[in-house]
This record gives C-alpha cells, sequence and structure tokens, in this order.
C-alpha cells in the first residue's frame, strides 16, 4: 500500500537534516535519506530535507549519488541551522563540541558514537534533557539491532535483572574461528583483519574497551541509573589461548567476551540502598536487601545450549532476562554501514516525529540511583585449568585447599600427559604431569583470587594455566 501523509502533521513542515560524516555509516544514511524522502515524509508527517554532509576532505571520492552541492566543511554552520543533527565522524572532538551546539541551538541529535557516549555521556545527555531536545544513539549498541529502544520504552513497565551481550562482532568472530577450527588467538586475529572484521589497530575490540562503553549504555538504559565507563570492569580476550578453547568445548561450553549487568545483592549492606526507586534498589522488589548493580565485560565460558552460544561470525545478541517478560533474545548485524543506518534513522524518524507532534524531549528516566559495584561484590562459577605434577595425593590436596577457602568444586577432569622419550619402551613409566579442568559452584572473586593464591603455592603446581568465569548454568 502507498504510504500517504501523516494524519496529524501539519501540512507543509520541513524538517532541516544535518549530517555529519559520509563514511562507512553516514554515506549510506544520505543515500537512505534521498532516495526514501517520500516514505519516510509520510511515516514522520514532515519532509526531511538533507541540508548538507560535512566531511574533512571534500576532493575524497564519494558515492556518485550524492549530489556534491551537499558537502561542506563547516560543520558548525551546518549544525546552527539544523532541526535534526546526525553525528557520524566518529571520535570524541569536533563530535562532542558539534553536538552540543546542536543541543543549544534546540536540535535534536542521533549519534552512533558509543566511544564519545562512554566519554562524556553523562554531560550530553544532561544538556539535552535540560533543552528538552531528543539525544538517541541506538546504533551505538549493537549496530543494526533493535536494542535501546526496547530497553528503554517496551521495557519500561518492566524490571530487567540481567543482562548479557555479545555486543563487539570482532572478538565474536575471532572466537568463533578459535572454536570451529583450532586456531591460536594470533592467527584467528589475522583472518579478522584480512577479512575487514577487524582494523589494522584492533586494540579497542579486543582489549574490550569497546565492548565495555556499550555495557556502560546497556546498564545505564536496564537499571534507570547512569553508568560511566570507569564503573565497567573489563577484560579482553587476548589471553584466551586455543587450549583453553578447546577445552571448554570439550567439556560443553563456548567461550564468548560478554557484556554483562546484573543486579546484585551489595555485600555488607543491610539498609535500602535507596528510596527514590525502591523496586530496583531491591528493598521492596522481594529480595529483601538492598541491591548494587555490576557492570562487566569479560571472557566468559557459556554452555553450548545457551542461546547466545549459537551467535556465530561477526553477528551480535542481547540476551535480557527481566522479571515479567523473563527471557528474550535479540540477533543481528552489530555494525556495517547499511544495516547501523537502519538504526540510525530509526532514531531519525522518531526525533521528526517528536519535532512534528511535539512532547516532552525526556525519553528516559534515570531515577534508580542503584549504586556501581566492582568486581568483587561479583559470584559467578569458575573455570580453572591447572598444571600439576603426576603423582599421588595431588588431587586431594587441590580439593582440600578449595574447600577450605569456602570454594566448591562442582566437575574435576583429568588428563595425564607423558612425553614420548625416544629409546624409551615403557611410556608409562616416564615422568609427566597432569592437566586439571575444575568447574567450580558459585563463589566470590574475592574467595576465588585467595584460592587461587593459595594454589600457586603448592609445590605440586606446575602452572595455573587460565582462571575463566562461567555463566548460564
Ligand atoms: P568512517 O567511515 O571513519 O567515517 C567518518 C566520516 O566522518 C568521514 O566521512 C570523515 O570525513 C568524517 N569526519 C571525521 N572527522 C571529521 C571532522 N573533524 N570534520 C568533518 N568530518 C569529519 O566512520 P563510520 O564507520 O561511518 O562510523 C561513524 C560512527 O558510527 C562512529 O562513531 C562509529 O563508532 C559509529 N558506528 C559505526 C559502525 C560501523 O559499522 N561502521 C557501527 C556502529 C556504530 P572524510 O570522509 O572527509 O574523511
Amino acid at each position: 500500500m502507498q504510504e500517504t501523509g501523516h494524519p496529524r502533521a501539519p501540512k507543509g513542515k520541513t524538517l532541516k537534516v544535518a549530517l555529519l560524516g559520509c563514511g562507512n555509516v553516514g554515506s549510506q544514511v544520505a543515500r537512505i535519506l534521498l532516495q526514501d524522502a517520500p516514505a519516510l515524509a509520510a511515516r514522520t508527517g514532515a519532509t526531511l530535507a538533507l541540508t548538507g554532509i560535512a566531511v574533512r576532505d571534500l576532493e575524497a571520492p564519494r558515492d556518485a549519488q550524492l549530489p556534491r552541492e551537499l558537502f561542506t566543511t563547516d560543520a558548525a554552520a551546518l549544525v546552527r541551522e539544523a532541526d535534526i543533527v546526525i553525528e557520524l565522524m566518529g571520535g570524541i572532538e569536533p563530535a562532542r563540541t558539534l553536538i552540543l551546539t546542536a543541543i543549544e541551538h534546540g536540535a535534536c541529535v542521533v549519534t552512533g558514537n558509543k566511544a564519545l557516549l562512554a566519554a562524556d555521556g553523562p554531560t550530553l545527555y544532561e544538556k539535552a534533557d535540560a533543552a528538552g531536545v531528543q539525544l538517541s544513539y541506538e546504533a551505538a549498541v549493537a549496530g543494526a539491532i533493535p536494542i535501546l529502544r526496547p530497553i528503554r520504552d517496551s521495557l519500561a513497565g518492566d524490571r530487567i535483572s540481567r543482562v548479557l551481550g555479545i555486543v563487539n562482532g570482532t572478538t565474536n568472530f575471532i572466537l568463533d574461528q578459535m572454536d570451529s577450527t583450532g586456531a591460536q588467538f594470533q592467527d584467528a586475529l589475522a583472518e579478522a583483519q584480512r577479512l575487514g572484521y577487524a582494523e589494522a589497530d584492533p586494540s579497542a575490540d579486543v582489549g574490550g574497551a569497546d565492548a565495555a562503553a556499550k555495557a556502560a549504555i546497556l546498564a545505564s538504559l536496564s537499571f534507570h541509573t547512569r553508568f560511566a565507563l570507569e564503573n565497567v570492569h573489563y577484560e579482553g580476550i587476548t589471553s584466551v589461548s586455543a587450549a583453553d578453547v578447546a577445552a571448554a568445548k570439550e567439556a560443553g561450553y563456548v567461550i564468548k567476551l560478554l557484556a554483562i549487568a546484573e543486579k546484585l545483592p551489595i555485600p555488607g549492606a543491610s539498609a535500602p540502598a535507596t528510596e527514590t526507586e525502591p523496586a530496583v534498589s531491591g528493598a521492596l522488589a522481594g529480595s529483601g536487601s538492598p541491591e548494587g548493580v555490576s557492570v562487566r565485560v569479560h571472557p566468559t565460558l557459556l554452555p553450548r545450549e545457551h542461546p547466545l552460544a549459537a551467535v556465530h561470525g561477526a553477528f551480535n545478541a542481547v540476551f535480557i532476562e527481566a522479571e515479567s517478560a523473563g527471557e528474550l533474545m535479540f540477533y543481528g548485524q552489530g555494525a556495517g554501514g547499511t544495516a547501523t543506518a537502519s538504526a540510525v534513522l530509526g532514531d531519525v524518524v522518531s526525533a521528526a516525529r517528536r519535532l512534528v507532534l511535539g512532547g516532552p524531549g525526556r525519553t528516559e528516566t534515570t531515577t534508580g540511583h542503584v549504586p556501581a559495584l566492582g568486581i568483587e561484590a561479583v559470584t559467578t562459577s569458575y573455570y580453572i585449568g591447572l598444571e600439576v605434577a603426576d603423582q599421588p595425593g595431588v588431587l586431594a590436596r587441590i580439593a582440600q585447599l578449595f574447600a577450605e577457602h569456602q570454594v566448591s568444586i562442582e566437575t574435576i577432569r583429568q588428563t595425564i600427559h607423558r612425553p614420548a622419550v625416544p629409546g624409551s619402551a615403557d611410556r608409562d613409566a616416564q615422568p609427566g604431569f597432569a592437566e586439571l579442568r575444575i568447574v567450580t559452584h558459585r563463589a566470590s572473586e574475592a574467595s576465588l583470587a585467595a584460592t587461587v593464591r593459595a594454589v600457586k603455592e603448592l609445590d605440586v603446581i606446575h602452572r595455573v594455566s587460565s582462571v575463566l568465569r562461567v555463566e548460564g548454568i
């Protein structure tokens, strides 16, 4: 059916749209804005007029479909005249200053800049709230996947208890390669770079910082409290070895880099943490004890039957546990110019509708005031890899040490390694070592750390090869 005009739109309204950046995402946003102008007008009730595209280099080769006269290097002038500003330049400056200028001039802002939101999000959100303008950033987390608006709007009447996300396609591609081919990290990274899934400098991806920026955004919206990057404990995947991946696989697990935001009891607290939003603090939510929120990113073992274990290649997914809705999963492309442009355009349509229909600019609540918890507040299961002397009594000594530190063992697997010695017929008589793979029941970070320290002191331990957290069991 052909789309006709919006029934409540003032006839003939035109909204000026300024686009900052014309790279992977910006070029696709410009193309769709121009190609789909009639449909976008029908959906919003206003003509979305692309007034200019700010770039650094006017001479750089561009998509031939985009009119040359739209390009400018004067981003500030473009911003001052706009009703909607789409920031797709990336980086901190001048993106930050241009967004602040847009807000001061009463424009709605759409951005995909997770690095900027992680660095200075609270300032931008507060300025937008104060000015009554909409600041949207669906593209900043999990690319094309509609995840922020469902959390902010569709689940606004529910209580989210936990969010688990695969929000970095590069690391998911690398870990998936390691799992399916047995490759070492460096080889899987080289393959990701060859295929364009990893940048020449992959440190923000493989070090966990990119996922941490997204975790802060997911946690802020899920728990109605602004969390910054400094509230996120993050670890990357550079120390995950092919042996870890193989051992996890053998035991029925897959290793994923997960962004996790979850409500947890505040260790040692007995009084309600806040009365502002008691349901979130947990005081009246049935748990009886005050709660905070742990936000973290780390390589994690997941049972292979967990829905997130089936997320392969560079795809992203976010798994949400909510009190009434139960378990929800959102899956799709986490990056790519055209896919990400879809999320940007969704925000542009939402901003345009608001400008046409009026109404409050505030689109998220920050009334939770839930304290951020450090990694030491987390209790989870752990996977520990040990290389130990192959001699009687070792297993018993290790099990006793775990028990002394209140860490209870769920499973333990032992593999004996005895290298063949040339000229020796009796291989069993050769000295070797035992590889132990231990999965614990839930234990606190502090207990686990103390256990690992004590284990390292034992004279029969050759090395602790890995310590990884386990979720979903
Ligand atoms: P990109 O390909 O590097 O494009 C950046 C664009 O911004 C270029 O057109 C560049 O101009 C322009 N630009 C940069 N600095 C500028 C300045 N100082 N003044 C004027 N123009 C400037 O970036 P992208 O991949 O499209 O990403 C854009 C944003 O979307 C980033 O914040 C990114 O994190 C986010 N994002 C990207 C993806 C994705 O799949 N790519 C997914 C989700 C979110 P020139 O062309 O003249 O150099």
